[in-house]
């Protein structure tokens, strides 16, 4: 969905490419998104992917799709097929270059042997907790390792049986032999193969010694002969590690690797930790729960792929770490919104409304315009009839003096049909108006004045006797505050109010709105039909901005 007739704007990265190209390096990049299937994409990896897809596309190369799975214990089939399916949706094709780490591990275990027959890996006997106890600090050199100095042979046996199964998960691992006093820790002899006796989703039960991310990404790159290997900051203490290995492996060619600042958002927790923690914990219906930052929630709520590509240019492509307001997004979406989407009425708080001089029985079908920003989109049909709904908020019975709406003998326009009058209140035993009795004047029609005289409001409203009861979800914000990434647990930090679930009273034609579809409800919002049966509607943004109000 990438607009290709918008101009890319350039970036350090795009500088990178150019200058690469210009200098004859490479005739066109090839770049990956290497995702971990263990989990759901998220508004943070359409970044990565608008970043990988849009230079690969922009100067005519390549964007592999690349499955990091070399952790069976997390990853899963389901995650795979949706990261594919949300990769798709946002537009993005990586034709036959689908790949997945575990194509290679037969070629890793034997550039891990190759590391071992040259002296620079070794089996260590030492538990996981050991090797981080000796590992050293910051300003502390680690502690080598009693195996550190095992001869070849000894090593290339274990490492053989480890392969073959004879020894339980923790029991040994390989670790390259690089430098424990390096100020890098991760050149600190870092593990490279772990024993994991776990079915993994496509190799099966053949394998139960399994590469890191750091042995397997790097050398996954040089076999796709990678280009450019671009992936967020926090990769950038691997960079040492990723050179030294292509520096040590007889590996086909020699990626570079770049880095750039992560996407992150207020109110927003990007981290597929926290994220599977808030579906196991069953504080959000699922990873596609349209509250959830996931690309799959995202399409849930009714966002539109091109309004995220469109939020992700705009944040741009830096080195420097930023918080992007969650504001911007919602700005993104409404902007799109606004120009694509249909207008209705619907009303989410219903007050009824009799119109006490208009004939029982009586129907008048209005013509509403469907887009005034699109006049392609034509109009339709919405009945009118004695009993309406109007919105609760729309009438106030001792109205402050610049609440224009209904009140007390006040006059108002209802969108597209006519002028109404508030004559009377109703209220029940606990003097909450109920009702209101209102006249119409027949001549105002189609909701223009007769004569010349003016309102001050235009009320949407909806006929009860036509009405279509839905259900419909408002969401808000998941967390309470702007930084619960910074929160010790951020899950103690989720806004209970996050989900709301109202009865609405919606004009006629919403019943065959299309599922996945965004509408606007006139004067309240954008919101899309769910896919659960019957008729319900989340909401996807607001009309306004809720925290400007606030
Ligand atoms: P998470 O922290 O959510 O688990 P991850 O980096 O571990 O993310 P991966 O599946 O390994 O998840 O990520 C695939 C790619 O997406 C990586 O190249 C990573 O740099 C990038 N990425 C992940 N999160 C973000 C983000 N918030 N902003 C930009 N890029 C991101
Ligand atoms: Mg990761």
């Amino acid at each position: 969905m990438s607009d290709a007739s918008a101009p890319a704007v350039s970036n350090f990265l795009r500088e990178i490419v150019a200058r690469d190209i210009a200098e004859g390096k490479h005739k066109a990049p090839v770049t990956r998104f290497p995702p971990e299937p263990n989990g759901y994409l998220h508004i943070g990896h359409a970044k990565a992917l608008c970043i990988n897809f849009g230079i690969a596309q922009d100067f005519g190369g390549q964007c592999n799709l690349r499955f990091d799975d070399t952790n069976p214990a997390k990853e899963e089939q389901e995650f795979i097929d949706a990261i594919q399916a949300d990769v798709r949706w946002l537009g993005f094709d990586w034709g036959k270059n689908l790949f997945f780490a575990s194509d290679y591990f037969e070629t890793l275990y034997q550039w891990a042997e190759h590391l071992i027959r040259n002296g620079n890996a070794y089996i260590d006997d030492q538990s996981v907790d050991e090797i981080r106890a000796n590992r050293g600090t910051l300003t502390a050199p680690g502690t080598p390792s009693p195996y550190r100095e095992r001869a070849v042979e000894e090593n290339l046996d274990l490492f053989r049986r480890m392969r073959a199964g004879e020894f339980p998960n923790g029991a040994r691992v390989l670790r390259a032999k690089i430098d424990m006093a390096a100020g890098n820790i991760n050149l600190r002899d870092p593990v490279i193969y772990r024993i994991i006796h776990t079915h993994h989703p496509r190799t099966g039960d053949k394998w139960c010694i399994y590469p890191t991310y750091d042995f397997a990404h790097g050398q996954s790159d040089a076999l796709e002969h990678i280009t450019h290997s671009l992936c967020s900051l926090e990769y950038e203490d691997h960079r040492p590690l990723y050179d030294w290995l292509l520096a040590h492996l007889p590996v086909p060619s020699h990626p570079r690797q770049y880095e750039f600042a992560r996407l992150n958002m207020t109110y927003t927790l990007l981290s597929k930790r926290h994220l599977t923690r808030l579906v196991q914990g069953k504080h959000v219906r699922g990873w596609d729960d349209p509250r959830m930052p996931t690309l799959a929630g995202l399409r849930r709520r009714g966002v539109p792929p091109a309004a995220l590509v469109d939020f992700v240019k705009r944040v741009g492509v830096a080195r420097a770490n930023s918080v992007v307001d969650l504001a911007m997004f919602d700005a993104c979406v409404r902007e799109l919104l606004n120009k694509t989407s249909e207008r209705y009425m619907g009303v989410l708080r219903p007050l009824k409304v009799v119109i006490e001089n208009y004939p029982e029985g009586q129907v008048d079908e209005l013509e509403a315009v469907n887009n005034p920003e699109d006049p392609s989109a034509g109009s339709r049909k919405v009945p009118f009839s004695r009993v309406i709904y109007v919105e609760q908020d729309d009438f106030m019975e001792n109205p402050p003096k610049k609440f224009f709406r209904l009140s007390p003998g006040k006059e108002v326009r209802l969108r597209y049909a006519y002028f109404v009058t508030c004559k009377d209140v109703v209220k029940n035993d606990k003097g909450e108006v109920v009702e209101l009795r209102c006249t119409y004047d027949p001549a105002s029609r189609g909701g223009n004045s007769p004569d010349g005289r003016k309102v001050q409001a235009t009320l949407h409203w909806v006929s009860a006797a036509h009405a279509k009861t839905a259900e419909v979800r408002l969401y808000s914000q998941l967390f309470n505050r702007p930084d619960p990434a910074a929160a010790e647990d951020p899950l103690t930090e989720l806004n209970p109010a996050s989900l709301e679930v109202i009865e609405a009273k919606l004009e006629p034609a919403l019943e065959n709105a299309v599922v996945g579809k965004p509408v606007q409800f006139e004067r309240l919002g954008y919101f899309t039909r769910d896919q659960d049966a019957g008729l319900v509607f989340n909401r996807t943004v607001g009309l306004r901005d809720a925290f400007a109000k606030a």
